[in-house]
């Protein structure tokens, strides 16, 4: 699978959050937390991993460059610029892995719409 699949996947069984990775709710039947919302990484994970993920599990697999996510899509690591036009936020960090969660939170770009930015990449 690869980075835009896991993606569009993982977009298909939550909402879209902002600002965090994923959103959990306790299930009263269940008596757990499940999730609620994800972000555009946060289905990443999801699509790739499912969605019987605690929170710690799904942040650890969100950071750094030696973690399994990374590993599995290297496409995380590559450096791009943003491509939304006129974009005037400037960063030091432009890896694809930085510009998912900044579409996400600062141009609130659909997880679909991110799916399809990621694909022509991985072209
Ligand atoms: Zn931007």
């Amino acid at each position: 699978m690869n980075l835009s699949t896991a993606i569009r996947k993982g977009a298909e069984q939550h909402p879209q959050c902002f600002l965090s990775l994923i959103n959990y709710r306790l299930d009263e039947m269940l008596s757990k937390f499940v999730i609620r919302e994800t972000c555009a990484l946060g289905a990443a994970i999801v699509g790739t991993y499912g969605s019987d993920l605690k929170e710690v599990d799904a942040l650890q697999l969100s950071m750094g460059k030696s973690h399994p996510l990374v590993e599995m899509y290297p496409i995380l690591d590559v450096s791009t610029n943003c491509p939304q036009r006129e974009c005037a936020f400037k960063e030091n960090d432009t890896t694809v892995r930085y510009l998912i969660t900044h579409l996400n939170d600062y141009h609130h770009w659909t997880r679909e719409k991110i799916a399809d930015w990621i694909e022509a990449l991985e072209q």
